[in-house]
């Protein structure tokens, strides 16, 4: 009984201890395992920061792609907006002058913006949009050296520019005709502020006078020496007598406060941007042969006309601007013409079929008109260089996308009216 007692107590203690060294050796297993987990946490976060600093490396690297593409970008755009207009020359603030060209979204006055752009100047434009149009010179908008103010000439303005070209006031005889009242004053109020404004900011002035101021001549061809022949209570009156004063104002702001001023005496001139609809004898002739309608000669078309193209004419004014020559000066294209002849120049040189049409003859339409450019050649060494034939080849294809344009805009328009 007694070894059996002791028996059982062995085996008890003998339980006992393989328990605790059991115990013990699971704690080492897990104290093992443990620190191999921690290990293995160690070396991945060691891992993640290896990465993390690998794409912040990345992300800079991007960062300076990024820089540089958008530099380039810029690059890019500056050069798409510069040539975005056309070239201009560069000028140094000494020998760049500022100009101001009243009634320069008109015909004649956008294509001298064109020129005075190219030749590197700042140019002003002032013009109320009567007979002008944005889109003349929207090729412009935004440029550095290009402003256009809105604005009507009877109304003084205050800029500071070198020279002034006047030409604000309507061209065409219908559009003259429109509201009579309103040319004088352009004509006189107009001019007198323009000679204010250049009195002021010492600017030379050129007037765009006219050939209308001969009237109805007995002089032929006429010289610049010619005192005119116009009715002053005639229909006309309202612009050759307007023009006449705007001359006499000219001389009278030389005499009397040493005003630098010029005087071109502008005989007809046409091209391209001429207003379609202004009723003067080119746009009428190429519109009418263009659609096909009948040509619409006002009298028997034995009246003549001289004519010149518009970049003759704009060489001819910067050059008078730029002489010393202070009288007035003829500038005109002394190739002669009747309108019976003209009619039948523009019909052949458009293709077209159109019939002649005699109309009642204007009252007070000059009967010949043809300029002596004999001082200008002298003074200025200028002469027009563009044959007629080739500047009515440039105008009729304007006036054809002018057409087109107004087709696809009528098209356009009835469409989203549902207009069949
Ligand atoms: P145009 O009608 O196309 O241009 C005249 C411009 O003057 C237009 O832009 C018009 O909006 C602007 N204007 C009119 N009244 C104004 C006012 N009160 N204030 C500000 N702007 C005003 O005519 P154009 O053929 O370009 O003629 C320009 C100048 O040349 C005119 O002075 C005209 O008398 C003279 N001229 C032209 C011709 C010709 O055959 N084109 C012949 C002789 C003289
Ligand atoms: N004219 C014409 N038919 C027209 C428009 C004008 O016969 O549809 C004549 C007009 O009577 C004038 C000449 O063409 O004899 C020039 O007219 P425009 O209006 O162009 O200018 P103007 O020289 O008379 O100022």
């Amino acid at each position: 009984m007694k070894k059996m007692s002791y028996v059982c107590v062995v085996l008890i203690l003998s339980f006992v201890a393989i328990y605790f060294i059991t115990a013990q050796g699971n704690d080492v297993q897990e104290n093992v395992a443990l620190t191999k987990v921690k290990r293995e946490v160690q070396a991945a976060d060691q891992d993640l920061q290896q990465q993390v600093e690998l794409m912040k490396n990345q992300i800079s690297k991007l960062t300076d792609n990024v820089l540089s593409l958008q530099s380039e970008l810029n690059g890019y755009n500056q050069r798409f907006n510069q040539s975005k207009y056309p070239h201009v020359k560069t000028r140094n603030y000494s020998d760049r002058k500022r100009i101001l060209i009243t009634g320069g979204a008109g015909f004649v006055g956008s294509h001298l913006v064109d020129a005075l752009m190219a030749d590197g100047h700042e140019v002003t434009v002032v013009d109320n949009f009567f007979t002008g149009r944005k889109e003349n010179v929207a090729h412009w908008i935004g440029h550095s050296n290009f402003e256009l103010i809105n604005h009507d000439v009877v109304t003084p303005i205050f800029i500071e520019v070198d020279e002034i070209y006047h030409l604000a006031s309507p061209a065409s005889p219908p559009n003259y005709m429109y509201n009579p009242i309103k040319t004088i004053k352009t004509n006189t109020l107009g001019t007198i502020n323009m000679l204010g404004l250049a009195k002021r900011v010492k600017a030379r002035f050129l007037l765009a006078s006219t050939s209308e101021v001969y009237g109805d001549p007995e002089q032929h061809p006429q010289r610049e020496d010619y005192w005119g022949n116009v009715n002053p209570i005639g229909p006309r009156a309202c612009y050759d007598e307007a023009k006449r004063v705007a001359e006499s104002m000219c001389y009278a702001y030389q005499s009397q406060e040493q005003l630098e001023v010029r005087v071109a005496r502008i005989f007809n001139t046409f091209g391209p941007r001429m207003y379609m609809n202004d009723g003067r004898v080119v746009s009428n002739f190429v519109l009418q042969c263009l659609q096909h309608k009948p040509i619409t000669i006002y009298g028997d078309g034995t009246q003549t006309r001289s004519f010149q193209y518009v970049t003759d004419l704009v060489n001819g004014m910067i050059s008078l601007m730029n002489n010393n020559y202070s009288l007035p000066v003829n500038l005109g294209n002394p190739e002669e013409h009747t309108i019976s002849e003209f009619a039948q120049i523009i019909r052949d040189l458009s293709g077209s079929d159109s019939k002649i049409s005699y109309e009642k003859a204007n009252k007070d339409d000059p009967k010949k008109r043809k300029p002596d450019i004999s001082l200008a050649k002298r003074v200025l060494d200028w002469e027009p260089k563009v044959k007629m034939r080739d500047g009515l080849l440039k105008t009729i294809d304007y006036f054809k996308q002018e057409l087109n344009k107004n087709d696809r805009h009528w098209s356009f328009e009835r469409k989203a009216y549902g207009i069949a």
